[in-house]
């Protein structure tokens, strides 16, 4: 049976290795993690283990039961793909099938690595250093109004922290949604009492001030950097694994990468979407748990439907339920359900009458009836849709 070798231990690369044990795959299978601690969760740790509500998000998963090996702290520096070998921080490792699960790191700023209290969030050893800066209630300024700024800085208010958010947008997820829904969520953050500067750059960070564009300076105990991230591919530089935009592996529709017996799956890759028409690079948790069912089917030999699916995520800002599904395009016809200015409300994206994408904060069972709706390419009425006390269901 083949030797099935996944890099990386998050949520992509342990959900990889349970789904080939449920696909029956009997042979050897081991995940390499360059992080010390036992796989953990991502998503609480902007939430819930930021503000100490939770010690840890180590996934409950007996990796012994399933017969997977297990190897923390070892990082992989290479691959080569003739005698199909991995070289890692302990030596090369042979496999006869690769997964590559290796995830994002944050970007950084040019000119802040090194200096003292500039932080990024996105592991264990991130919170670590963070959690207190809360508990202490150290003015924190972040820079970028994204999904990483906007729960950092609800937790930040949750401890009683001051916090300024600098966005160099006009307004809050800009990069993510349109004008229409994302211009409300300031009032978010002002509501919450943090102070949000939009459409000012950064120009340099020194320990305890950000000095922005505009000339100010805003004192900070702690900065943190919420500029998105990047998928972890360095190591792969001349493997032969062909890398696209951002570094990400340009997998297909099977999630194969572009040498033999090598496949890869979450934050690190991207597939072709036939539904939408174009390459998508997804960088959220849905993704990293359906991707690797295709992978497990295809290495074990099952039926497998190209992987085409509706991307989903959630946030929590600001007291708020935020979750998306779908994706949608500039020319997309917008229809509101709901007041923007409220507490509760959807945004609706519609193509050729049918509903592509649809955004809702404080609605999930609008969320939940419209994936599904997405999902089937349903056809929408408009109107109705617009009336926030219809349920959503196909015209
Ligand atoms: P990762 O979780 O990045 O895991 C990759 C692992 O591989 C890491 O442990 C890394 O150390 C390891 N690795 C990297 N390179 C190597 C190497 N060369 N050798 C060995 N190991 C390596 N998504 C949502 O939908 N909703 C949310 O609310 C949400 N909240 C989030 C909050 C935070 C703070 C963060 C950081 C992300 C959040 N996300 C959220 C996104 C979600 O967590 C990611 O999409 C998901 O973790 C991706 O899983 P992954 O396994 O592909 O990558």
């Amino acid at each position: 049976d083949q030797r099935v070798v996944i890099v990386g231990a998050g949520m992509a690369g342990v959900q990889t290795a349970v789904a080939l044990r449920e696909c029956g795959h009997q042979g050897p299978v081991t995940v390499l993690g360059a992080e010390p601690h036992p796989p953990y969760d991502r998503p609480p740790l902007s939430k819930a283990v930021l503000l100490g509500q939770a010690e840890g998000s180590a996934f409950d998963i007996d990796f012994d039961a399933l017969g997977v090996e297990l190897r923390l702290g070892v990082g992989a520096t290479g691959l080569r793909p003739g005698p199909r070998e991995v070289d890692t921080t302990a030596g090369p490792v042979p496999y006869d099938a690769l997964v590559l699960a290796c995830g994002a790191r944050p970007r950084t700023l040019p000119g802040t690595s090194g200096v003292p209290g500039v932080h990024v969030l996105r592991t264990l050893d991130d919170v670590a250093v963070l959690r207190p800066l809360l508990q202490a209630q150290r003015d924190i300024a972040i820079v970028g109004a994204g999904w990483i700024g906007a729960e950092f800085a609800t937790a930040a208010r949750a401890a009683g922290c001051a916090v300024t958010v600098v966005e160099a947008a006009d307004r809050p997820l800009a990069h993510a949604l349109p004008a229409e829904v994302t211009a409300p969520m300031a009032g978010w953050y002002a509501e919450s009492g943090t102070s949000l500067l939009t459409g000012v750059g950064v120009d340099r960070v020194e320990e305890g001030a950000l000095h922005l564009a505009n000339g100010r300076a805003i004192a900070a105990d702690a900065i943190l950097v919420g500029i998105g991230a990047r998928p972890a591919t360095d190591w792969l530089a001349g493997s032969g694994v062909e890398l696209g935009p951002e570094g990400a592996v340009r997998a297909d529709a099977s999630l194969r990468a572009s040498l033999p017996a090598v496949y890869a799956v979450g934050d690190c890759a991207s597939f072709p979407s036939a539904r939408y028409g174009e390459r998508l690079l997804v960088h959220h948790w849905d993704n990293a748990l359906q991707g690797p069912r295709t992978v497990a089917a295809h290495l074990t030999g099952a039926a497998a439907e190209p992987y085409d699916p509706v991307p989903y995520f959630w946030s929590e800002q600001f007291g708020r339920f935020v979750q998306y599904a779908g994706h949608h395009a500039g020319a997309d016809l917008l229809v509101h359900r709901g007041d923007p200015r409220g507490s509760a409300w959807s945004a609706l994206w519609l193509r050729g009458g049918a509903l592509v994408a649809l955004l809702a904060v404080g609605r999930p069972r609008d969320l939940a009836q419209g994936r599904k709706l997405v999902e089937a390419g349903a056809p929408l009425d408009p109107e109705r849709a617009a009336d926030p006390s219809v349920p959503l269901k196909r015209a």
